[in-house]
């Protein structure tokens, strides 16, 4: 349109008048300015095509601030991106986030007064809001901040400017996608370095494409010596013939393939390695070449391997356990039978017997665990769930302790209106018993053991504590790992299996609670165990 109308004019530029001049004159500055922001594109770096927007914007309008705020989706704030700047610094400006969201739905250029005293103190009085719209919607704006007259916002001023905010509008959504696929191609290439396996593309003609690094680890080659070479020349040689045959087949029968061979290593030792491929395709569609992916089997292998032997392991525990239960019944059914006649004995055989009656005791507790656990870790213990009263759980296992709770004083506080939960009564009472029994155990003589229980939305909470021995900080995490027992000369003389504890926190998972503990050394512990009413 100016274009056509400066060549008319330029046609009676022969015989001017002085107002035709003036015209002509304007025309020319105004398709100036307008050919300099349509020169600045998106492979200039945001900050350069801000400074240059500054400049020329800065010949048509007193603009003291240039700054570009870009829509945050995920803030869903205005944040700035760029601005420029004579004084104050931009950063201090806020624009109000309805304004710019206002010229953004009109998608027209809006002139606001400002009377932030910040503002006014340097000068500017008004800012600008060119609103920027990409394709898919809002971008963010241009704040112009300045020192304005009524004649800036003039019909031409404010034409320019909606020319400038459709033409930056481009340029920032180019920046912004050209952004966005550079982030998408570093999280490519960082991705492609980061997979255990190693990656090798190669064209039509065999020549490396690209490797990652395992590449580089598993094949022994320099990356930057391979790429572009025909993998001939840089694969181990007893690997060639696998790889021939494996790119030739996938190019000629358009598929892919899953391939396991043996690749003996300089050392000697021979790595399993399994190589998939698939055909490359470029944007056409057409083939360009192959994608090699190989992995080491022998690691795989070597987990499952451990995986096959613990598995082994649990089944020899329970089978083993379980051979040991019969004669132990025995050996317990006759100690039973000899207790009876312990007052004929002589002191040193009543001894002997109270120390066989004991270890057998001791004997039946480990195996009972030893079971408990190979049944929870293979998943053969099932739960038989019938509403529970907590009391009489309680009530059951304090009455088992009854001749061995080493003097101590067991406070039990239960509200009256106590909802029964839903749970194994059999499974829950063993719970009960290897905390309350722990509690009990590691308290000194006399000592005060308290049994706290009340709801707390769907959950019963259960508390358990003692002023005992207590178990220091850095143990905590594992006292419910298999077998632990708190490494100290006290705990050592208290006899136990280092099971309960682990096949207790087993039982809650099961139901779908959680169990926590707090302990101090010397103090004591409290035990919290929370378990679903329902
Ligand atoms: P154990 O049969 O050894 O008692 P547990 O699995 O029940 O096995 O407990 C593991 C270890 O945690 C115990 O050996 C003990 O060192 C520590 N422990 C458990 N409960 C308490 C407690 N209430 N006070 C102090 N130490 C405890």
């Amino acid at each position: 349109m100016f274009k056509e109308r400066i060549d008319i004019l330029e046609r009676e530029a022969d015989n001017p008048t002085l107002f035709q001049n003036e015209i002509y004159e304007g025309f020319r500055q105004q398709a100036k300015f307008y050919e300099r922001v349509a020169s600045l594109h998106s492979s200039l770096p945001l900050e350069d095509m801000g400074r240059q927007l500054f400049k020329i914007l800065g010949e048509v309008i007193n603009i003291s601030t240039l700054e570009l705020v870009k829509w945050s989706a995920t803030d869903r704030a205005f944040v700035t991106a760029a601005a420029y700047s004579d004084q104050p610094p931009a950063s201090e400006l806020k624009c109000n986030k309805n304004l710019i969201n206002w010229s953004l739905k009109n998608k027209t250029v809006s002139l606001v007064p400002s009377d932030d005293p910040r503002c006014l103190q340097s000068g500017i009085n008004g800012v600008f809001i060119l609103p920027l719209i990409g394709s898919e919607g809002k971008l963010g704006a241009l704040l112009l901040w300045g020192n304005y007259t009524l004649e800036t916002s003039s019909w031409l001023v404010m034409h320019m400017l909606n020319f400038v905010a459709k033409d930056i509008s481009g340029v920032f959504e180019n920046i912004i996608l050209r952004r966005r696929s550079r982030n998408i191609a570093e999280l490519m290439d960082g991705i492609i370095e980061c997979v255990p396996q190693a990656i090798m593309a190669v064209d039509m003609d065999n020549r490396i494409l690209a490797c990652n690094r395992n590449a580089e680890f598993m094949f022994d080659f320099k990356r930057v010596f391979a790429l572009d070479e025909h993998y001939t020349e840089v694969l181990p040689e007893k690997l060639i013939p696998v790889f021939s045959s494996l790119i030739m087949s996938t190019i000629s029968g358009k598929h892919e393939i899953d391939y396991e061979t043996e690749y003996p290593l300089a050392d000697g030792t021979v790595l399993m390695i399994g190589i998939s491929t698939s055909l490359l395709y470029n944007r056409e569609g057409n083939a360009m070449g192959v994608l090699l992916i190989c992995r080491d089997l022998s690691l795989s292998r070597e987990v499952q391997k451990l995986r096959e032997l613990d598995q082994m392991k649990d089944e020899f525990v329970h089978t083993v356990s379980h051979e040991l239960k019969t004669p132990l019944t025995s050996i317990l059914g006759c100690s039973e039978t000899l207790l009876e006649i312990r007052h004929e004995l002589s002191d040193d055989f009543a001894e002997i017997l109270d120390i066989l009656v004991d270890s057998a005791e001791h004997l039946k507790e480990l195996i009972a665990d030893l079971l408990d656990m190979s049944r929870l870790q293979t998943g053969r213990m099932v739960l038989e769930k019938t509403p529970c009263d907590l009391r009489h759980g309680v009530d059951e296992i304090i009455g088992m302790l009854e001749n061995n709770k080493n003097d101590c004083t067991l406070v039990v506080n239960i509200p009256e209106d106590m909802p029964p939960i839903d749970a194994d009564y059999d499974k829950l009472k063993r719970v009960f018993q290897n905390f309350i029994g722990n509690a009990v155990k590691y308290s000194p003589a006399g000592g005060e053991v308290r049994i706290d229980i009340e709801t707390a939305g769907d959950m019963a909470v259960i508390k358990i504590s003692d002023h005992g021995l207590g178990m220091p900080k850095d143990q905590l995490p594992f006292i419910f790992d298999k077998f632990f027992r708190v490494d100290s000369s006290t705990t050592a003389s208290i006899e136990g299996t280092g099971l309960g504890l682990s096949i207790a926190k087993h039982i809650i998972e099961l139901h779908g609670g959680t169990v926590d503990v707090v302990s101090t050394l010397g103090k004591g512990s409290t035990f919290t165990i929370k378990l679903p009413v329902q």
